[in-house]
């Protein structure tokens, strides 16, 4: 599990924070688009339940079935939700007017009352692992997450970074070959400089020139072929991947900068293009390092890349 329920206070505890997993599934269900008809209030009787509304669309008409919400807290003990944790479902959804019956559980459902759930004609059960995985599917579940689980949450998403939000459009680095957007591909790609062969074979001089994108492969093969036909060779490539590491994205750059004091040659075109691949990238290493990346930085100090 990524997401700690614990942090979840616990429910019988008199904290004024008892009601917070009640609070949690509220918002859950809204943001899964149930409408919320009751909210949890703390009723005469202790209990809790909350009740929504799901609206089934069809084409020429729509119903609703009214869910009575239990929610169950045992985060804290570890233990599954049983039978006897749920007594009178029947005669609860009569009383509340509701047609199915839903729990909420920050454990999990014990395979007794799976069985009397399934004599329930409309019933569901959200368990934890089903309410991480809807939490973490996507940003307005990450907001939600961030509000319940601080903590773990947070460790998630040094782990999992997202670009941070720093220009008004998205970051963009495009194949030159096929025009693919590579910062948003699982494999970002590299980029080349291109040096002109001609002054390299007169003078010795590397006289960088141009610069191209390309996804790994066959678009990489086709510009480099391209390119050496109309006098362009590539003066080594860079994996865009690599440089999204927040380490490595600085070390490349003091590199640049180095390579601009030594006096290198490199025209405005291929000097633009490396402004790009920096600035386009910027909002990739904006963050924390996951430990993968630290253990990746360890790795090329060993082999002397500085
Ligand atoms: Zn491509």
């Amino acid at each position: 599990m990524i997401l700690d329920f614990k942090e979840i206070p616990e429910a019988n505890k008199g904290t004024g924070l008892q009601d917070t997993f009640e609070l949690l599934t509220r918002d859950f269900l809204s943001y899964l688009g149930y409408r919320i008809v009751q909210d949890p209030d703390r009723g005469a009787d202790g209990k809790k339940d909350l009740i929504v509304d799901e609206v089934i669309k069809g084409i020429t008409s729509e119903y609703t079935i009214r869910w009575l919400v239990s929610c169950k807290h045992f985060a804290h003990s570890g233990r599954a939700v049983n039978d006897s944790d749920e007594i009178n479902i029947s005669d609860r959804l009569k009383q509340h007017h509701c047609d199915g019956f839903m729990g909420v559980y920050s454990t999990l459902a014990s395979t007794s009352l799976s069985g009397i759930l399934q004599g329930q004609e409309h019933y569901l059960v959200f368990d934890r692992e089903k309410i991480e995985s809807f939490l973490l599917n996507n940003l307005d579940g990450h907001k939600i997450a961030c509000r319940y689980f601080p903590t773990s949450f947070k460790k998630y998403q040094i782990e999992n970074p997202t670009p941070s939000k720093i220009f008004d459009n998205n970051a963009e680095l495009c194949c030159d070959y096929c025009g693919k957007n590579l910062l948003l591909e699982s494999e970002h790609g590299n980029y080349v400089l291109l040096y002109d062969s001609d002054t390299f074979e007169k003078e010795k001089k590397t006289v960088y020139k141009d610069m191209y994108f390309a996804c790994c492969g066959v678009c990489d093969h086709l510009l480099r072929e391209k390119y050496r036909k109309s006098g362009l060779n590539d003066g080594g490539w860079e994996s865009i991947d690599e440089l999204c590491n927040p380490t490595v994205w600085i070390m490349r750059l003091m590199a640049f900068i180095n390579s601009i004091q030594d006096e290198h040659d490199m025209d405005k075109t291929a000097f633009e293009k490396m402004k790009k691949v920096f600035i386009n990238t910027y909002p990739y290493i904006a963050r924390h390092m996951t430990e993968k990346e630290k253990q990746r930085v360890k790795t090329l100090l060993a082999f002397e890349f500085m």
